[in-house]
């Protein structure tokens, strides 16, 4: 069939309806620029943001700073629990928290695909404004980028955090040592098996919802009850539990002693894990850290943990030991013991 001129201009590449992103979006021209002015700011704004400056300017309280960046492409965007946008907050702002510094502002680097509902992403810089209103950072640098349709799973996110170090609360990743008491401030393996439940289609929805949650109550709860008695954390993100723990473990030369029966792990996550032949020692968390402290302190600590949401359910799981550095090892329910090292690869893609 051709088409006659009665039919109007043939245009062989339609236009995107205005509900949806298009390349324009991020072509620094209008589009953008209604792009910032009618998604982002109203979100996202705060006063170093709404300058809209090459650069944020911020005020520095003291003379060190702690800075992270991290890249979120978890599929799918929405998940039980939460989505891209908390993660992404979550996640940095976590990252700044285990090192014990308070964090004060992020910045987000969006790259949205061509077609991405406008309302989708509306809803994902929502969530994230609310995240980080509810730590009480500031967003206050950001861009936008847009490639063609099929390059990008929606949208990509990179957040970057900083924090401001208090020198009197300096836990290091290096800080581990013998006798020191693990805990953990919470049940392991919900955030990458509700990832996978989705994505599966397991079933377990209902009860298999991230732990995606802002740790720093968390952290200032063990830092008002025992400050520098802690001597390194780290939270629990790709790679799980196991990881978190050999990492710290292997920066600090020492080895892990762990009870296999006091690791928290969720019935729901131990079916799923079981379905899909996973171990949920390695799978990922969102909302959960690990403390080495010092053995006087360890009571107080747990005790700080368990007062605040996030560490309702902390406990006990093992203790650093002079031998084999580097490695842990789990002592099984039935008196037996089983090596934990790290995995080569991932257990799970694109959970974060
Ligand atoms: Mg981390």
């Amino acid at each position: 069939m051709t088409a006659s001129l009665a039919d109007g201009p043939a245009c062989p590449v339609p236009a995107e309806p205005g509900d949806r992103v298009q390349l324009g979006h991020g072509s620094g021209g209008r589009l953008s620029a209604r792009l910032l002015r009618e998604v982002f700011l109203p979100h996202l704004g705060s006063p170093a943001l709404d300058r809209l400056g090459d650069a944020a300017v911020v005020a520095l309280p003291g003379p060190e700073v702690a800075v992270t960046t991290d890249t979120f492409v978890v599929q799918p965007l929405e998940f039980p629990g939460g989505d891209i946008g908390l993660l992404a907050v979550h996640g940095t702002l976590n990252d700044l928290a285990v090192q014990g510094a308070r964090a004060r502002w992020l910045t987000a680097g969006f790259v949205l695909e061509e077609g991405l509902p406008l309302a989708d992403l509306e809803r994902l810089v929502r969530s994230m404004a609310r995240a980080a209103r509810a730590a009480g950072v500031a967003i206050v640098a950001g861009d936008t980028k847009v490639v063609e349709r099929g390059r990008a799973d929606g949208l990509y996110l990179c957040t970057t955090g900083l924090g401001t170090m208090d020198p009197a609360f300096r836990p290091t990743a290096d800080g581990v040592r013998p006798g020191d008491v693990l805990l953990v401030s919470g049940p392991i393996g919900r955030h990458g098996m509700a990832i996978m439940s989705v994505r599966e289609g397991l079933g377990f929805e209902a009860d298999l919802v991230s732990d995606t949650a802002w740790l720093g109550p968390a952290v200032e709860a063990l830092r008002g009850a025992v400050g520098p008695a802690v001597h390194a954390m780290r939270d629990a993100t790709r790679g799980g539990l196991a990881s978190a723990v050999i990492e710290l473990a292997t920066a600090s030369g020492v080895g892990v002693r762990m009870a296999e029966p006091a690791i928290p792990v969720p019935p729901a996550v131990a079916a799923a894990c079981e379905i899909l032949g996973l171990d949920p020692m390695y799978v990922a968390n969102e909302g959960v850290l690990v403390a080495f402290v010092a053995p006087a302190f360890a009571d107080a600590a747990l005790a700080a943990l368990r007062e605040v949401p996030e560490g309702r359910e902390a406990c006990r799981i093992g203790v650093a030991v002079p031998d084999h550095p580097g490695l842990a090892v789990l002592e099984t329910a039935m008196g037996g013991t089983r090596l934990v090292d790290l995995l080569p690869g991932d257990q799970l893609p694109r959970i974060c």
